[in-house]
């Protein structure tokens, strides 16, 4: 979401004649958009302050401002502890930029906008074209969290749950398609929860693949709470929408699950995955796992071990448990950092197992590869595959904004490596 937001307000400045530039030395303005989710957000924002006032030294000073969750949660006290600092902005309060860069010019110091606008945020932002220009773009449809679960910042930071007009959304997925947008990734803390006047995440993504060029449909983060009948039926009847679902369930046991205020247990979700696979046969699944949440035993970690080896994830993002201030879970006595980083290794070794295992199959098989964009300085083609995973493609085509048949022949960690078939067009994969 913070790339969103990022070209978002790129967009934005564009109208008082600011722009991005490779050359840092030469910026006028620094925009640090950050993320609070897990420990040291903070510490990162006054080291990379730093290293900005090195590269100033001799210059005359840009205009800083320090926007994202971070500015959200820390507002004065960045202001108060780095002076460099020009002015913070919360992820609500972006639309204001413009003047806030222009109080800045006129010397005005230490602005803090982090008011939850979210209403007036998407409201501004209606009026400003999108103009990003990639194969593959995100698209932000709903904002926010009402769950609290106790390990979480983000309905401190992001405000509580708001879902965009459906019509502005459309509006937007088809600017982006007439910039070469091919697919959207819809966006939302609780995406699943969308909910426009009784209008749900499955209704938008029906009105969306009716968009003739868009061919891909992704929605990422959802929780499992929010699925209902509706959205599950949507992976079965709506083609456009891809088959790999990300779907955090954080922990296999439902001790800890209740202790993070999940309000769902191991078997609701394995249930849920079972319902999904029943409509799409082909659905496969990624999600998030805390590890050595405070009060988690052994035998607890042992049962998140045993859901991963269960659904076996094609892929997974896995962190020890990082408190942060402000949030329920904060007091709590944590587990030693020994426990922790071994449990961590021992699941992470786990997944990348399962992983190599599912990449060891892909060899020999054909993947529909999206590609995104030219690897630099040589003739190869970085795309994704329906599962959203990376794929490399040697070829003297420009591939940029199409999909292609692609016969994987081998892989790696994070990437598999595939050569073109020939004589196969788009028409036939569209068909
Ligand atoms: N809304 C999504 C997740 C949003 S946060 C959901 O409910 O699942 C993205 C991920 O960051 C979470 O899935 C979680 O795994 C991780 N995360 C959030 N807070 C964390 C914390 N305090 N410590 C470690 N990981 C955390
Ligand atoms: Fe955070 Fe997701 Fe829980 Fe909301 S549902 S509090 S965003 S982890």
């Amino acid at each position: 979401m913070n790339e969103y937001d990022s070209n978002r307000i790129l967009d934005i400045v564009k109208k008082i004649n600011y722009n991005s530039t490779k050359k840092i030395e030469e910026a006028s303005c620094y925009l640090l958009n950050t993320c609070h989710i897990r420990e040291k957000a903070t510490e990162k924002v006054y080291h990379e302050i730093g290293r900005v006032k090195k590269k100033f030294r001799n210059k005359k000073k840009p205009i800083v401002l320090i926007t994202g969750c971070v500015a959200q949660a820390e507002g004065e006290i960045l202001l108060e502890k780095e002076k460099y600092i020009d002015a913070v902005i919360g992820p609500q309060s972006y639309h204001e930029i413009n003047k806030i860069i222009l109080n800045i010019q006129n010397k005005k110091k230490d602005i803090n906008y982090t008011n939850f606008d979210t209403i007036e945020k998407f409201d501004e932002l209606k009026g400003i074209k999108n103009n990003l220009s990639r194969a593959s773009s995100f698209l932000t449809i709903q904002e926010g969290c009402d769950k609290f679960c106790k390990f979480c910042v983000v309905p401190y930071t992001r405000g509580p749950e708001y879902s965009r007009p459906i019509h502005e959304i459309v509006e937007e997925a088809k600017q982006l398609v007439m910039n070469g947008s091919i697919e959207v990734i819809l966006l939302g803390q609780n995406v699943n929860a969308y909910n426009f006047k009784n209008k749900k995440l499955s209704d938008l993504i029906y009105l969306l693949s009716e968009i003739k060029d868009l061919q891909r449909i992704r929605y990422t983060t959802s929780h499992p709470n929010d699925f209902t009948e509706d959205l599950i039926e949507a992976h079965k009847n709506c083609k456009k929408l891809m088959p790999l679902l990300h779907l955090p369930v954080q922990s296999g046991s439902n001790k800890i699950l209740k202790e993070m205020n999940r309000n769902h247990t191991a078997k609701d979700y394995l249930e849920l995955i079972e319902a999904l696979k029943d409509k799409n046969p082909l659905i496969k699944f990624s999600s998030d796992f805390i590890i050595a949440y405070p009060g988690e035993t052994r035998n607890d970690f042992e049962e998140t071990l045993f859901l991963m080896k269960k659904i076996k994830f094609i892929n997974s993002y896995s962190f020890v448990y990082s408190a942060r201030p402000g949030t329920p879970a904060a007091n709590m006595e944590t587990i030693s950092d020994n426990i922790a980083k071994d449990r961590l290794k021992t699941f992470q070794e786990l997944a990348e197992n399962i992983k190599k295992e599912y990449r060891k199959n892909l060899v020999g098989t054909l993947a529909n590869v999206l590609f995104e964009n030219k690897v630099s300085n040589e003739n190869k083609f970085f795309g994704r595959d329906e599962y959203f995973n990376s794929v490399i493609v040697e070829s003297n085509e420009d591939l940029v904004g199409k999909i292609k048949k692609i016969k994987i022949q081998n892989y790696n960690k994070n990437t598999l490596f595939g050569e073109k078939m020939l004589n196969i067009n788009e028409k036939e994969y569209a068909a």
